[in-house]
């Protein structure tokens, strides 16, 4: 399974990992047709290097942004600024949305970050291949 995510926002969920280390980011990302157009940054509530947790009100009304231009949420993200790019035993515990994709962006080493994608299928993490293609020009017709 693929994954296609605008250069864009592949920028922008190191970004976010970077100001957020030595705690976790996280937020969702949505778009159509497997490709990852708008990511929106939400509160890790936590406030941890370990874990993440985003308020529900956060999560609607990001994806009630996301469906007013008529995407969808694809993956949710978050960030491990120590540890590999791998769900953890939490994270795939608490991987329980169906029919996304979970995004991570690893800064364990912080000069070459890494952003990996999983599904998950019988409680298990299965990796996606992701492509970063061209961010799309503004302006679809609505
Ligand atoms: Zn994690």
């Amino acid at each position: 399974m693929n994954l296609y995510i605008e250069q864009a926002v592949a920028d922008a969920l190191v970004a976010a990992a970077r100001r957020a280390a030595p705690l976790e980011a996280c937020g969702l990302c949505g778009g159509r047709d497997g490709r990852v157009s708008v990511f929106h940054e939400l509160a890790n509530r936590d406030a941890s290097g370990e874990h993440f947790t985003m308020l529900p009100e956060d999560q609607f009304a990001a994806v009630k942004a996301m469906r007013a231009k008529g995407l969808a949420m694809l993956a949710i993200w978050h960030s491990h600024p120590a540890t590999p790019a791998r769900m953890s035993d939490e994270d795939k515990k608490l991987a329980y949305t169906p029919g996304v994709a979970y995004l991570i962006t690893s800064l364990a080493d912080p000069s070459a970050p890494q952003t990996r994608g999983y599904t998950m299928r019988d409680g298990d993490a299965h990796p996606l291949v992701i492509h970063t293609i061209e961010t799309q020009q503004q302006g679809d017709a609505t």
